[in-house]
């Protein structure tokens, strides 16, 4: 909760937010941004390090191209403009676990620029801008508890320096924590999509700034701004985002200056804490690294990058929604990872009426993986799954209700439709001579409904079979039922 003196709503409401975000991503590369040691996550502190990536004297750093590709694919999905030269720059600072004493990133020419994101909040899309995207170097990492004897000093591993990063800096176009929270949902899913992260925030491979200052609705200027730092999920930075807005209102209120400073956010008290001021003094003396050539991506280049840009969650939602007949709502949900989208469109496309394949997913699929707290990938039901059983509903061989409990089985056992539906495939009554019984007792017990049949009231058919299958407890064979049901009123 804030620990604000609350403001009240009609202040509240005199006042604009103004949030920009700078977010960082790692690539998935396999090695580093500038020499040949392993990037991966998880290995023992100090074991992937090399001359180039620990600055030892002499060694020169040699740009990685797979980087330089997914940069500017991220770029490309992310709607920028590609720039054929960028520069590399020194950016330096002092910090233990920065061994050269200085990043190499872009500092006046980055790789791209005049990107956007469309949100969508409350109903109304809204197109947030992207100032720059460019390339850097991550920096290693500071343990202070990661050792079982570290309580009295801090361990630095420095398996993490050299890793490529894109940083991502957004327009100050954000105008609500639910914006902030929006933006960087559809970041991380175009990201994803393009498969040049993995945007794991626990690991750290996506990290985000948050920016954030209030004016007075219409005032002409942004008022100072606070960033606030190392915040590791989308729902704390919305939390500290409405922290600071509150905060901020509350002082200007008071007829008090805000501070333009850096801001850490403490989850479990639900507050923002100024960093101590040393930490915040910027000064980094950028200028271009004398070790590397300017950064040329040419239109051939360029053209090849494209050419692997996936089709993207807006324009993917867009099409599933007109090829497959589906709603807008359903689409969103089939399309939120690239690997589910596909998922369904290899199901929908081998089934009979894709349509039904959506229906399930959004009816019976959700609500059992949400009570099992299973993810989507976690599914014993595949999409596979889902389609087949869609097939045999279709065909009339599943009633409604039989195709909710194999499907209940399938996450009671862990296991996919067609191994549950193999074992414990219901008994169908497809005997007509028991069909034929039961038809005959729902004609005798509904006169008057027989009598609107006969005097042309053709629909009145579908009311029998309705009753004739709840006398079956759901079993009979629908196609059967459905012919012999006819054949005896018309008789
Ligand atoms: P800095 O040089 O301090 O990093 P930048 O101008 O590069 O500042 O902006 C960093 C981020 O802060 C960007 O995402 C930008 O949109 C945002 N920003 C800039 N000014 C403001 C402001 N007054 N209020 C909120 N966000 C802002
Ligand atoms: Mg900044
Ligand atoms: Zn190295």
């Amino acid at each position: 909760m804030p620990a604000v003196a609350s403001v009240s709503p009609e202040i509240r409401a005199q006042y604009e937010p103004v949030i920009g975000l700078e977010v960082h991503v790692q690539l998935l590369t396999e090695t580093k941004a500038f020499c040949g040691c392993s990037t991966r996550f998880g290995s023992a502190p100090n074991t992937q390090v090399c001359p180039v990536c620990l600055g030892l004297p002499g060694a020169l750093p040699v740009l990685n191209r797979r980087a330089v590709e997914f940069a500017t694919l991220a770029a490309m999905a992310l709607q920028c403009t590609i720039n054929e030269t960028s520069v590399f720059a020194r950016k330096n600072y002092f910090y233990p676990d920065l061994p050269k004493g200085y990043q190499i990133s872009q500092f006046d020419k980055p790789i791209a620029e005049h990107g956007a994101i469309d949100i969508f909040v409350a109903g109304a899309s809204k197109r947030i801008g992207i100032t720059r995207l460019h390339m850097e170097e991550d920096a290693g990492k500071s343990l202070h508890d990661g050792l079982p004897d570290s309580r009295d000093f801090t361990s630095i591993d420095l398996n993490r320096c050299g890793t490529p990063l894109i940083e991502i800096v957004s327009e100050p176009d954000i105008r609500s924590a639910d914006e902030a929270y929006d933006y960087l949902t559809r970041l991380k899913e175009i990201l994803l999509y393009t498969r040049v992260s993995d945007c794991n925030m626990e690991e750290g491979s996506l990290r985000c700034d948050a920016n954030v200052s209030v004016r007075r609705k219409g005032a002409p200027k942004f008022g100072a701004k606070v960033e606030v730092k190392n915040v590791n999920s989308f729902r704390f930075i919305r939390a500290a985002l409405e922290y600071e807005i509150e905060r901020q209102i509350e002082l200007v209120e008071r007829g008090e200056r805000v501070p333009q400073e850096t801001r850490l956010y403490n989850a479990n008290e639900g507050r923002t804490y100024p960093m101590r001021s040393k930490e915040q003094a910027h000064d980094y003396r950028y200028f271009p690294e004398p070790d590397l050539p300017p950064l040329i991506v040419s239109d051939a280049w360029r053209r090849e990058i494209a050419a692997t840009l996936p089709e993207l969650p807006d324009a993917r939602r867009k099409r599933l929604a007109e090829e497959y007949g589906i709603t807008p709502q359903d689409a969103e949900v089939l399309t939120a990872t690239r690997e589910l989208a596909d998922q369904f469109e290899s199901a929908a496309r081998a089934a009979k009426n894709p349509k039904r394949v959506a229906n399930l997913v959004q009816s019976e699929l959700l609500g059992r993986l949400n009570a099992s707290g299973l993810a989507m990938e976690e599914s014993p039901l595949t999409m596979r799954g889902i389609a087949l059983a869609a097939d045999r509903a279709e065909a009339g061989e599943l009633s409604s209700k039989m195709l909710k409990q194999l499907f209940d089985r399938c996450f009671e056992t862990r296991e996919d439709f067609d191994v549950v539906y193999e074992r414990e495939k219901p008994q169908q009554i497809s005997d007509s001579s028991t069909l034929e019984r039961m038809v005959d007792e729902v004609i005798a017990a509904n006169p008057k409904q027989v009598e609107q049949y006969r005097g042309g009231k053709k629909t009145v058919a579908a009311f029998f079979v309705g009753q004739v299958m709840k006398l079956s407890k759901g079993q009979a064979n629908p196609a059967l039922l459905n012919e012999l049901v006819t054949k005896k009123l018309d008789a």
